[in-house]
């Protein structure tokens, strides 16, 4: 054991931090960012924003993020459901937003019940909390492979999961990462009425790319104080450089995140830059309606090829067919197309880029070769 790890936390040893690839190539399609740079009339209200920030940056920035918070409420009340400004927290990525979560209600002696595959940073933000991560399964466990049924949670199966291990904080994941499948809400209120000491989190940070019928659990708030919808502006609003993630719960939920966090853990330029960007949310989501072409268009493709795509609610697919993730993940590398191996045997991830970067994916994978599949 080295020094360091001798004066590391025990339960932090021999851990591996999350690491996808940041590799300079041609096509890079592993970390469902959007594709799409941010359009010039967009880049001068962020830089104008950034100018106007700028003079006042002796003082600390508005601690409550109000006006962003506002922004935020307002634009997730175009989904329908009136959410109000005390309902909206934020943080530096959705990343943030889920550990101020864990901070407040895991930690030491709590326990965390995700349903894998899904997110990966899940265990690894209730790791870091002390929280004890209780690993259940998606319907049957789609860790040994299979068709795209496989990735699907069933009410029964998540209920009867919830029961077991009666936890006090409960991952649902939908759309979900890596699947790209997204839950009824049905699912959620079982859940959620299943695990009555659990806040329950509904991570959507692929809402917006979901498929006509899907439905978002903010319509689930309203009288369930328990419940947090978590969002993020780094899918569908292009903007993950800006690391602006957010969440939607009880006003009393949201007032406890305060215990936990940082003062000032907003700087008043991502404040500014936030709210340039929401001002321009249509111009931002645009390219979402394009996106999720692409997307249909792997699905679609790859099944012609003989592979196994799992059908999406997101910006990616999930493939499967392949005799050997790693192998495969590696050769198509080697064509200049980077995807993601996200441990599931048999099966890699791609985000839906560009129509150009979707076709280079596909003919690389329809010149891999016979011995892939
Ligand atoms: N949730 C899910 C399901 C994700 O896939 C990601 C990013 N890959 C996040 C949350 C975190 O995103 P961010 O911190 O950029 O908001």
């Amino acid at each position: 054991m080295s020094p360091i790890d001798q004066l590391l936390r025990e339960d932090l040893r021999g851990r591996t931090a999350y690491g996808a690839p940041q590799l300079d190539v041609p096509f890079a399609l592993n970390t469902n960012e959007s594709s799409y740079a941010v359009p010039p009339a967009v880049v001068d209200d962020i830089v104008a924003a950034v100018a106007a920030t700028a003079g006042g940056l002796n003082r600390y920035p508005d601690r409550e993020f109000t006006d962003l918070r506002g922004d935020l409420a307002a634009y997730l009340s175009r989904s329908g459901t009136q959410v109000r400004p005390e309902q909206v927290w934020a943080g530096n990525g959705s990343n943030e937003v889920l550990l101020h979560l864990l901070q407040a209600f895991g930690g030491h002696g709590r326990t965390a019940l995700g349903f894998t595959p899904a997110y990966s940073m899940h265990p690894i933000i209730t790791a870091t909390t002390g929280t004890t991560w209780v690993d259940g399964m998606r319907g049957i466990d789609a860790r040994d492979g299979g068709g795209g049924g496989a990735f699907d949670l069933s009410l029964e199966s998540a209920v009867q999961q919830v029961r077991e291990h009666d936890p006090h904080v409960v991952f649902l994941c939908s759309p979900n990462n890596p699947t790209g499948t997204a839950l009824t809400l049905d699912v959620v209120t079982a859940v959620h009425d299943a695990a009555p000491r659990a806040v329950v989190v509904v991570d959507e940070a692929y809402a917006e790319f979901a498929r006509p019928g899907t439905v978002s659990a903010l319509s689930l708030l309203e009288g369930r104080p328990r419940l947090v919808v978590t969002r993020t502006m780094s899918k569908a609003f292009a903007f993950a450089g800006g690391r602006l993630g957010y969440l939607a719960a009880d006003p009393e939920l949201v007032d406890a995140l305060r215990l936990v966090r940082m003062p000032y853990h907003l700087s008043s330029p991502a404040q500014a830059v936030a709210r340039a960007v929401l001002r321009h949310a249509d111009t931002m989501l645009g390219t979402v309606d394009a996106i999720k072409e692409q997307r249909d268009r792997i699905v679609a493709t790859l099944s012609g090829l003989g592979l196994d795509p799992v059908p999406s609610d997101a910006n990616f697919v999930l493939f499967g067919g392949l005799r050997d993730s790693a192998t495969t993940w590696q050769a198509l590398l080697d064509k200049g197309v980077l995807v993601r191996d996200v441990g599931i045997d048999h099966y890699l991830r791609v985000t839906a880029g560009t129509p150009e970067e979707t076709s280079a994916f596909l003919d690389a994978v329809a010149n891999l070769g016979p011995d892939h599949l």
